[in-house]
């Protein structure tokens, strides 16, 4: 169902351009959106979209993937087991201001009198520049052209070309660069709990601060999670102007103050190189010492080389992820392609952003953009994330799950907790440790401990990477086979079926379920794998089995219990209605009374007490759907059918992981109109603030959601049998075509979808066999083969 389209379209202000996000005005209603879709990251460092002059602000944030602060959470009414320990992503130091003042009087931008504005996410070259004519009330017209970068290849950097020229007359100028730490958090609100929750107080403390020449250095630590951070810039003044400077620090300030005389046409060019280090273990000293380790290289380097490296970073990266789109009916789409293929690149490169260098951390659910959800790590990484990152960046795909590997000694401790055995993944968390305050919402969506070995099982098989799988894979797969066993029981009033009960699906409004359809699916995949794993490596890896059973206690009867319990999985299902429950009990609830609920009442969870959304039958977000998606050779295309004319109409889809996966479905089914309302609003989630939220930060998931549109969707990719093939149905519009890339196998596959044939292209690797519908196909390189005519499934 879609309640709210609201698809802002593009105007004058903002031009539709495929490879940049652009802004032609200064907009005061629109900062805080754009401040979110014009952030910049590399998965380490993020900062959002302000603008250099310290404002105006919507809502500042430089944050650092996993560098979080904890917090007691505070319970009315306490019991057992609950989650203790909040932990939220730190706003720290902002390195990026650089203030401007002519004759005294400082630019900013609300009161400046404009002769022409541009500001432009690049997404060709990873950066986000703007160039500004400014006229001063005395007539002065002042030049402001800036570039700023967060570097991809150096992971600690970031760096600012501003380029300040006077033009037609003389004028004293003040560059001020600043650093300011412990500015204000994000507020947290109350009412939404989707908002991060706000600091009293300080979060970075002190540790040291000190200067040398032009470059600054200052140290915090946070007082409860033990970690240290060393901000540190450096800068390098270009121009014929003659100038003086004075430097300035304290605990949370530094500043490099440039007084110049300016002269008309000479470029006054200031470039500040910003660096973050963290840490947990190293001492203050030790993280200020590489800080400035890293700033006297890219110093030495300078602004040229650091572009350059980017735009090398962002060539190979579009090469093996571009989704590109031709030939569409714009009327029926009511967007024209240029439209769509900015659509399209601005979500993939936010998951870039999101997740390139997160290495030994998770992907956040709003990526490094904002502060909400507390820059936690969901399910979202491994269902709507991983596929991407799997099929095009798999070295990124690879740091991810062995993140998750890393945490496997909290998930163990949870599970012991919590009375079961093996091992228990938090459903919200920086740390490892279980940070979901609201325990039927949070701990009880046991399916992420499926999520991720389905998205394990993904990576290995498109990967081929057997020694993850032998390392650190089997490993997982043991332990969360091991909870699924200890969690289900054979239930005789399900004549003897084993039966998980008090549990949450993916749809969070309905708890503590007994057989949750999508869970039990999924808990028998991870079973099935688990017991596939464990005697292959038995059969074929003796010494890796050895190790595995030394690691985990296995005892033999375990993979017994696994497979009964798999064989016996039950899955609710109407023999009536031909239609699977999502739950024992969600076909007694009564329907949600939609026609009575306005379009402002959505999303439910901020205008109604979760008894009355519980008892009802209303979804929030695609759950059998997303299974009939996950799971796709399980269900035969009738049952798609009936499932989703039951789901699609009750789903409000009020989280934006919905959208996409029923866009999905409903191509499957053939409801093409539905497919593209529905991936319209994936598609548009962020561009065109779909939501609502989008100032709160980009939705993740939902960009990853879009690339499984393109290419499982309306591409056809189907990968359930631990082979590729293809099924591409109509493409998304008759006439249209769709060309992505894969990487398979580290080979690089490139695949056309036309009207009447389908072209597959080797573009790197010497030899890949894969399936078009049912026949195998055989590429070498460069040597494109045209299958037709295509089968309508
Ligand atoms: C959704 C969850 C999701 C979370 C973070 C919630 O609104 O219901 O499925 O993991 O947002 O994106």
């Amino acid at each position: 169902m879609l309640h709210h389209e609201r698809l802002r379209p593009p105007s004058r202000d903002y031009p539709a351009d495929e490879w940049n996000v652009i802004e032609k005005a200064f907009n005061r209603d629109f900062v805080a959106q754009l401040e979110t879709m014009m952030a910049l990251g590399n998965g380490y460092l993020g900062m959002r979209g302000c603008p250099e002059e310290g404002g105006p602000n919507a809502e500042n944030g430089t944050f650092i993937n996993g560098f979080y602060e904890t917090r007691p959470i505070v319970y009315g009414e306490d019991a057992y087991g609950f989650a203790r320990t909040g932990q939220t992503i730190c706003n720290v130091t902002d390195s990026k201001i650089i203030k401007l003042l002519v004759d005294d009087e400082p630019f900013w931008l609300p009161n400046a009198h404009l002769l022409k504005y541009d500001r432009r996410l690049n997404m060709k070259s990873g950066t986000l520049d703007r160039e500004i004519l400014w006229e001063t009330p005395a007539g002065k017209q002042i030049s402001i052209k800036s570039r700023r970068l967060i570097s991809f290849p150096n992971r600690h950097v970031a760096a600012i070309s501003y380029c300040v020229t006077v033009l037609n007359a003389e004028a004293f100028i003040v560059l001020s660069s600043e650093m300011a730490a412990n500015q204000s958090s994000a507020h947290g609100d109350e009412a939404d709990p989707r908002l991060a929750r706000a600091f009293l107080g300080r979060a970075l403390h002190q540790r040291t601060n000190y200067s040398k020449d032009q470059r600054i250095v200052l140290c915090h630590g946070t007082e409860r999670s033990h970690l240290t951070l060393a901000c540190a810039t450096d800068h390098v003044l270009e121009t014929s102007c003659r100038h003086l400077y004075k430097v300035v620090h304290t605990a949370d300030f530094g500043q490099v103050a440039f007084t110049l005389e300016a002269q008309p046409g000479r470029p006054i060019q200031l470039t500040k190189y910003m660096v973050y280090h963290t840490s947990q273990t190293a001492s203050p000293e030790e993280l200020c010492g590489r800080a400035e380790w890293t700033l006297d290289r890219v110093v030495s380097q300078g602004f040229g080389q650091l572009l350059a490296a980017q735009e090398k970073y962002m060539a190979d990266f579009w090469r093996r992820s571009d989704v590109q789109i031709k030939n569409i009916r714009e009327d029926r789409v009511k967007r024209s392609i240029v439209e769509i293929q900015q659509a399209i690149r601005f979500n993939l490169f936010h998951i870039l952003q999101a997740s390139a260098r997160a290495e030994e951390t998770g992907v956040p659910a709003k990526g490094l953009t904002g502060q909400a959800y507390e820059g936690h790590y969901f399910w979202d990484t491994e269902i709507y994330v991983l596929p991407f990152l799997i099929y095009t960046s798999p070295r990124i795909a690879r740091n991810v799950l062995w993140f998750r590997y890393k945490m496997l000694p909290h998930a163990r401790a949870r599970a012991k907790e919590l009375g079961h055995r093996g091992a228990m993944f938090p459903w919200r968390t920086i740390s490892g440790e279980e940070a979901s305050a609201y325990y039927a919402a949070g701990t009880a969506q046991y399916h992420i401990n499926a999520d991720i070995m389905y998205a394990l099982r993904k990576y290995v098989q498109a990967t081929g990477d057997e020694p993850f799988l032998r390392d650190f894979g089997a490993e997982m797969l043991v332990e969360t086979a091991r909870l699924w066993a200890d969690l289900g029981f054979y239930s005789h009033a399900k004549q003897g079926m084993f039966c998980i009960n008090g549990v949450t699906g993916p749809d969070e409004y309905k708890t503590v379920v007994n057989n949750n359809a999508y869970t039990n699916l999924m808990a028998r995949e991870n079973l099935r794998y688990a017991i596939e794993v464990v005697e292959s490596l038995q059969a074929k890896e003796p010494d890796a089995y050895n190790a595995l059973v030394h690691k985990t206690a296995l005892e033999p009867s375990e993979v017994k219990a696994w497979r009964r319990a798999a064989e016996n999985m039950y899955v609710p299902y109407d023999e009536q209605l031909k239609i699977i429950p999502q739950d024992d009990n969600f076909l007694d609830r009564e329907t949600w009374d939609f026609k009575n609920t306005p379009a402002e009442r959505y999303p439910l969870l901020l205008f109604y007490h979760p008894l009355n959304i519980y008892r009802k039958q209303v979804v929030k977000q695609a759950d059998v759907i997303l299974a009939m998606f996950l799971l796709g050779d399980v269900f035969s295309l009738e049952e798609k059918k009936c499932n989703f004319d039951l789901y699609d109409p009750l789903t409000t889809g009020d989280s934006s992981l919905s959208s996409c996966v029923e866009a999905i479905i409903a191509a499957q089914v053939g409801d093409m109109d539905k497919a593209f309302r529905y991936g319209m609003a994936a598609l548009l989630m962020d561009l065109a603030d779909v939501g609502g939220n989008v100032k709160d930060g980009c939705h993740i998931a939902s960009m990853g959601g879009t690339w499984m549109m393109f290419t499982y969707g309306f591409g056809g990719m189907r990968d359930h049998d631990g082979t590729l093939s293809f099924w591409p149905r109509r493409a998304p519009e008759e006439h249209a075509i769709l060309r992505f890339p894969v990487t398979y196998r580290g080979q690089l596959l490139e695949v056309e979808v036309r009207l009447d044939n389908v072209e597959y292209v080797l573009r790197e690797g010497e030899r890949l066999v894969f399936r078009h519908e049912t026949e195998a196909v055989e590429l070498t390189r460069d040597n494109p083969v045209a299958v037709r005519p295509v089968m309508r499934r």
